[in-house]
């Protein structure tokens, strides 16, 4: 693609072209070291024009109701006014070589609705690489006007921290059930939370549901809050029935206004913006090492003694380090 091409689609995107919006996401997610330069020039051509959503993660166990809330939320915000982006980061997304959006049958209305651009987990070996993506299209929806964006992800494991990480405010999905729950999803995952909403609030759920809620707010006093001048909500609420979407969506205004007034939000969006530097340095770093094509049996010996015993990792990792910038062991 010629750079009066790529100028071409980066209009094309900030006209608020659907097929341009999905043509830029798929240069941004293809690995190809050519559409990677191309892909660098499009976000340097659209990042002033990013960055004007508030930034939503959303987590919370399978089955806990995800995809259901997040089309019934995100109609609901799409009725207020606003455009939704609904990204996901699913490392797993591998093992069946379908994605946590990726199911046809998920979010039908939502996908219908012409406020809303629902884009599945992009396909990757690593985390790292998968968040890297998310990231670029979350920058990408903004410069094409979408003013909410939504991040999906399981609840399982470090993905939750990936989202967090790139997203103004962190929103876990739990069950009803008794308080041992909030043991049984890691306690981590809790402490990243700004809001907290127990699902399937309706029939004969609504009552341990509030009974959840009492004894989630209880385990919160024992937690530092996950963002400062902040005290995190917790509420009941019906994926199914829709009840209590609209508050939780007012505490998503709610957030954004405060922790803009405060200057917590640029502040942790400049945060997050230095450590994503640091992330793609290591990781840059750390490819180049790995693919060097001088460095290829040495890799391959090092690993080897290293695993006999017969080197110890760090006397390894330094030689290696030393041999990549071919520079004398330090
Ligand atoms: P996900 O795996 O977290 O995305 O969960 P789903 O949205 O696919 O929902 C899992 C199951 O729970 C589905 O059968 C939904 O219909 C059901 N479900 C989701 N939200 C609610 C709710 O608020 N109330 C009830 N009763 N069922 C719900």
């Amino acid at each position: 693609m010629s750079e009066m091409k790529v100028d071409q689609l980066a209009d094309a995107v900030l006209s608020g072209q659907r097929r341009a919006l999905a043509r830029a996401i798929t240069l941004i997610e293809s690995t190809r070291a050519d559409h990677r330069e191309e892909a660098d020039r499009l976000l340097e051509k659209l990042m002033p024009h990013a960055g004007n959503s508030i930034r939503v993660g959303i987590s919370g166990v399978p089955g806990v109701g995800k995809s259901t809330f997040i089309e019934a939320f995100g109609n609901h915000v799409v009725d207020q006014g606003h455009r939704i982006a609904v990204l996901a980061v699913d490392p797993s997304s591998k093992r069946s070589g379908g994605s946590i959006l990726g199911d046809k049958t998920r979010m039908e209305t939502l996908s219908r609705n012409p406020g809303a651009f629902i884009r599945p987990s992009p396909a990757g070996r690593t985390l790292g690489g998968v968040a890297r993506r998310t990231r670029e299209t979350m920058l990408i929806c903004e410069a094409a006007g979408f003013d909410v964006v939504l991040v999906e992800t399981v609840g399982v494991g470090q993905s939750e921290t990936a989202v967090a990480e790139m997203t103004d405010m962190f929103l876990l999905l739990l069950l009803p059930g008794g308080g041992d729950e909030l043991q049984g999803i890691k306690k981590g995952i809790v402490e990243l939370a700004d809001m907290i909403l127990v699902n399937k609030a309706d029939g004969d759920m609504e009552k341990p549901a509030r009974r959840s809620v009492a004894e989630y707010r209880n385990a919160l006093h024992m937690l530092r809050p996950a963002t400062m001048d902040w005290k995190v909500p917790v509420q009941t609420c019906s994926a199914l029935t829709s009840a209590g979407v609209d508050a939780a969506w007012d505490q998503v205004e709610a957030f954004r206004d405060v922790m803009t007034q405060a200057g917590h939000l640029q502040a942790r969006r400049e945060a997050q913006s230095q450590d994503w530097m640091w992330t793609e340095i290591s990781e840059g770093l750390i490819q180049r090492l790995r693919d060097d094509p001088d460095l290829q049996d040495l890799l391959r010996t090092s690993e080897q003694a290293v695993r006999d015993g017969r080197q110890s990792p760090v006397t390894a990792a330094r030689h290696l380090i030393s041999r990549f910038l071919k520079v004398d062991p330090s």
